[in-house]
């Protein structure tokens, strides 16, 4: 189980991924969460740097999608914004929206990686498939009270993580 939460990398935020670390590695598909990954929770603004790094991302060869729990008409809309495919009603950790993304992709599971800032939903889920884990720092803290319970629960796991290490 503590192996399953384990992120592979931890990051301050998508843009302090180094990609060409992932390339290096054989990495050519991301999978991304939406919500406080790439986009403040239930939020519609977009960040000016989200737009040109996902560009980046893909002129450097990587296939993205995003996979989330969110609602289809909350995925319609980034889809559309960011040009890219997207899976809504996810069920995190559950393996079945990650094999959509990754059938849609015509992707392998040991050549992708899963970006997101929820160690029970996008490392756990991820991580069951065998996807190279990358957890980021939340952007935003105005949560719902499920995930802020959950979250003080990651924190105490991670505290143990490190000290087992
Ligand atoms: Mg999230």
């Amino acid at each position: 189980m503590r192996r399953l939460l384990l992120p592979a990398m931890y990051v301050e935020s998508i843009y302090h991924i180094d990609l060409a670390k992932l390339r290096a590695r054989g990495i050519d598909t991301i999978i991304s969460d939406l919500d406080n990954t790439l986009v403040p929770w239930r939020k519609n603004k977009i960040n000016p740097a989200l737009k040109p790094w996902l560009k980046s991302v893909k002129a450097q060869g990587f296939k993205v999608c995003l996979v989330s729990n969110a609602l289809e008409k909350r995925i319609a809309y980034f889809r559309a914004e960011l040009n890219i495919p997207g899976i809504s009603f996810a069920n995190k950790p559950s393996r079945r929206a990650f094999l959509q993304a990754l059938t849609l992709l015509g992707s392998k599971p040991e050549t992708t990686a899963m970006i997101g800032d929820q160690i029970f939903t996008d490392v756990l889920g991820g991580n069951r498939l065998g996807l190279f884990t990358i957890l980021v720092v939340p952007l935003c803290d105005r949560d719902f009270f499920f995930t802020r319970m959950a979250r003080l629960f990651e924190r105490w796991v991670l505290r143990r993580l490190v000290k087992e290490e």
